[in-house]
């Protein structure tokens, strides 16, 4: 990983050796070893040969209809995906608030879908696009191309799936099981 300046960073995360930088705030020498300390962007001062982190700034993100999210699917239902919602697009601040986001069967598609489990598994990692907010309940649309599913894992092998080219159709590159998906134009593999 090349770390740059503006890097979003955890504690414990290694950012350089003792011989490139001297270690400055939110940071420790750990055995010659310079990590963060705290969650936060880094700044790398190659000039002054200093290395430091800035706590994340402003207020935490509050998300906004229209807001494109990214999680993990926790659980299928027969009318509701649940979604862990980790991240915004383009953010590097944090979210305000632990959200989470449900997707109706109804909002998953323009196309008539007849079960969930055709779109959604559990642990696949999805983007969605906010359209209510209620508190820290959201619920998300995955209609747009560059919603849906960005990365899934087979149900019976758990390698990543790799689309087949046809609509909504993955396949295992291990153990060759199709499976249905509504994939997003972002997919990566
Ligand atoms: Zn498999």
């Amino acid at each position: 990983m090349n770390l740059k300046s503006g890097d979003l960073v955890m504690p414990g995360d290694f950012l350089g050796i003792i011989e490139q930088y001297e270690p400055g705030a939110g940071t420790f020498d750990d055995n010659g070893h310079i990590k963060s300390s705290i969650l936060g962007n880094v700044t790398l001062d190659s000039k002054n040969r200093k290395v430091s982190v800035t706590p994340l700034t402003g207020a935490p993100v509050l998300l906004e209809c229209g807001d494109l999210v990214y999680g993990q699917i926790t659980d299928v239902r027969s009318q509701r995906a649940l979604i862990d919602v980790q991240t915004k697009k383009d953010e590097t601040r944090q979210l305000a608030l632990p959200y989470l986001a449900a997707i109706h069967v109804s909002q998953v598609k323009n196309d008539y879908l007849d079960r969930l489990t055709d779109a959604f598994r559990i642990g696949d990692i999805v983007g969605g696009k906010v359209s209510r907010i209620s508190g820290d309940n959201i619920d998300l649309n995955t209609e747009d191309e560059e919603c849906g599913v960005i990365k899934a894992m087979c149900t019976r092998c758990r390698d990543y799936l790799q689309p087949t080219g046809r609509k909504d159709e993955m396949i295992c590159p291990s153990c060759g099981k199709k499976e249905k998906r509504k994939i997003s134009s972002n997919y990566r593999y």
